[in-house]
């Protein structure tokens, strides 16, 4: 059987080169006669694991010894709780940009926590020189004066997964000094897909299950600036084993990790450096975008929603003319081997996902079967 081309938002589609790594040393990892699943996280075996996927994470996005990487679980919806009970421990107050279904499951999520407030809001429609734009399909404009001087942090989803709506560049520039509010970024949908600076950003945190591995894993990668002098203690509320400072003094093994999930993550790492790291993934993410919104552009048929400025390379929502055609449109899809292209209920219509494990050849065909669809039924 020819493999599919799996455009799921999440739990997303990996490697087949990793999958079939996996497999071929899921009986035995390395001469050891163990899965991996069946190794003790504080073996030898699993250290040289978990600190090669470490050390790999760093390399491909250019951390620094300022910087502070942790793994823990419970998702990243765990983590929209996580960032509060951590970062809240003596002020309570914490600013969100509303941007979308993530960030709004983030700030509500903080609201139990702390005093949130909204800095910015892409919930009414907006009008601008390039045209007329619903609720969050674009991005809120901002200042440094809407975020409170006094605030804790201020957070953003960098990509809204189901809006297809991306930060293309984060809009430091316009936000207050990282040194007066620190920088949260929601990172689940976009993590490695293109350069970023994360000496700007002093918590990115997200699940690994779109762009990094299976899901049971999620990432902090916090400046040690930030935990260890600006909040050096968590709320008293907040679990152990989801405390960043307790984590990151541990090695992420406080408890027992989710170690398949994290070497599985290690392997993505290895292949990721095997294709030439961030600059080259962010190339072929580049031209995968290109071609299809280039393809959706150009017909008549298709529309799509979000503004050119906010457009994201990794989660493309798109229009059928009629509701009617969705139905033929998936099985069409399915037909030629094309999965995971319903919307999500929020927006409607079709999502087309495809992050760094989706290789061009497999929106090359989306493309092709987009033409053929439309030449039948326009
Ligand atoms: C998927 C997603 C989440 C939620 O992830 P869970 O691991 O299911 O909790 C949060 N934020 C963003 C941007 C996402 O894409």
């Amino acid at each position: 059987m020819t493999r599919p081309y799996n455009f799921s938002p999440g739990p997303a589609t990996l490697p087949e080169a990793v999958l079939l790594q996996a497999a071929d040393e899921m009986l035995s990892w390395r001469g050891t006669g163990m899965s991996v699943m069946e190794m003790s996280h504080r073996g030898k075996h699993f250290t040289q694991i978990a600190e090669q996927a470490e050390a790999d994470l760093r390399s491909l996005l250019g951390l620094t010894e300022d910087h502070r990487v942790v793994f823990l679980q419970g998702g990243a919806s765990g983590q929209n709780a996580f960032v509060p009970m951590n970062l809240l421990g003596q002020n309570p107050r914490c600013d969100y940009i509303d941007t979308g279904h993530w960030s709004q499951k983030s700030l509500k999520e903080a609201a139990r926590y702390g005093d949130v407030h909204v800095v910015a809001s892409a919930a009414q429609p907006m009008r601008d020189a390039l045209g007329e734009w619903q609720p969050y399909t674009y991005l809120p404009e901002l200042s440094a004066d809407m975020v409170r001087a006094d605030a804790a942090y201020v957070h953003l989803c960098g990509n809204e997964t189901i809006g297809g709506v991306e930060y293309q560049t984060f809009p430091w520039d316009v936000l207050p000094p990282a040194t007066q509010v620190p920088r949260v970024v929601d990172m689940s949908s976009h993590i490695l897909s293109r350069p970023m600076d994360f000496s700007q950003i002093d918590l990115a945190y997200g699940g690994a299950q779109k762009n990094i591995g299976p899901s049971g894993l999620t990432f902090a990668i916090v400046q040690r600036r930030l935990i260890e002098e600006r909040c050096p203690e968590a709320m008293s509320i907040c679990p152990s084993v989801f405390d960043y400072r307790l984590q990151a003094a541990n090695q992420s093994m406080l408890n027992t990790p989710s170690t398949y999930a994290l070497y599985l993550a290690g392997l993505v790492f290895q292949w990721l450096l095997g294709q030439g790291g961030v600059p080259a993934i962010a190339e072929i993410n580049r031209q995968k975008a290109a071609l299809l919104y280039g393809a959706l552009d150009a017909s008549s048929f298709y529309s799509t929603r979000v503004h050119p400025q906010a457009r994201s390379w990794m989660n493309i929502p798109f229009f059928l003319p009629e509701d009617r055609l969705m139905a033929p449109f998936l099985e069409g899809a399915e037909a030629r081997g094309l999965l995971g292209l319903k919307g999500h209920k929020a927006v409607g219509g079709l999502r087309a996902s495809i992050y760094n494990a989706m290789p061009l050849s497999g929106v090359e065909a989306l493309v092709a079967y987009l033409a053929e669809f439309e030449k039948e039924h326009a």
